[in-house]
């Protein structure tokens, strides 16, 4: 990369915040983290370009603007907020709520992945996040509840357990629809109630687990 704070800056002002993402804190954070480093060397030429790309295991980094408007939707508090993550993948969208939430803790049911996120995370400095080799649909009972919950894995329904976990004003956002197409939809609790809201279609890889779907082929 020769100019990647260049390139970043073109990455938000033409791919994310011409779309609509508009929270400037968010975008401030989508200019600072260099997804150059999240992706395999051979691909570092194509980081900011708005395509997920391949991280090895089957498995992809998701869109810019997908985490971009994802990361919007959940309103995040940094001062405050708790934030579960399922699906850890390169941990690109780790690093990113990271510099909006207190405390992120990210699971990723393939090991590999994850240990490579936690070197990632030493790298860059990033000291409020924990991630853990785990099945994400049964999410983390030891330090729940959470202010936020994000699964950035396409499932069947939201994991009951997700729902579980989040706390009172809580929001939950996952994309749920069949292996390949799902509708983001977010969850929020209000009192004792919780109100389902269905945003836009998305194409994440599936969500393999106990309140996922069941492993077949794929990893
Ligand atoms: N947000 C990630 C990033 O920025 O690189 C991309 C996530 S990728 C689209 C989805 C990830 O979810 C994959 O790494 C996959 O292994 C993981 N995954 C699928 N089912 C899971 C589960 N039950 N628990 C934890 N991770 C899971």
């Amino acid at each position: 990369m020769l100019d990647d704070t260049l390139a970043r800056d073109r990455m938000v002002r033409e791919l994310i915040e011409r779309r609509g993402v508009r929270d400037p804190r968010v975008l401030a954070a989508m200019r600072e983290v260099p997804r150059h480093l999240f992706v395999r060397e051979h691909l570092m030429n194509q980081a900011y370009g708005d395509h997920a790309l391949p991280i090895g295991e089957a498995q992809t980094i998701s869109q810019p603007f997908i985490v971009a408007r994802m990361t919007e939707i959940l309103e995040l508090d940094a001062t405050r907020h708790k934030v579960l993550e399922v699906g850890t993948g390169s941990g690109y969208q780790t690093a990113i709520l990271a510099r909006l939430a207190r405390w992120v803790y990210s699971l990723e049911r393939i090991p590999e992945l994850a240990h490579q996120a936690i070197r990632r995370m030493r790298q860059l400095g990033i000291l409020n996040v924990k991630i853990q080799a785990f099945d994400g649909t049964v999410g983390w009972s030891e330090v729940a509840p959470f202010d936020r919950i994000l699964v950035t894995a396409g499932a069947p329904v939201a994991p009951r357990p997700l729902l579980e976990q989040l706390g009172p004003g809580g929001r939950l956002l996952v994309p749920e629809g069949d292996r390949r197409r799902q509708r983001l939809v977010l969850y929020e609790r209000i009192g004792r109630k919780v109100r389902r809201q269905e945003l836009d279609e998305v194409a994440f890889v599936p969500l393999l687990g106990r309140h996922g779907w069941e492993a077949g082929g794929e990893r």
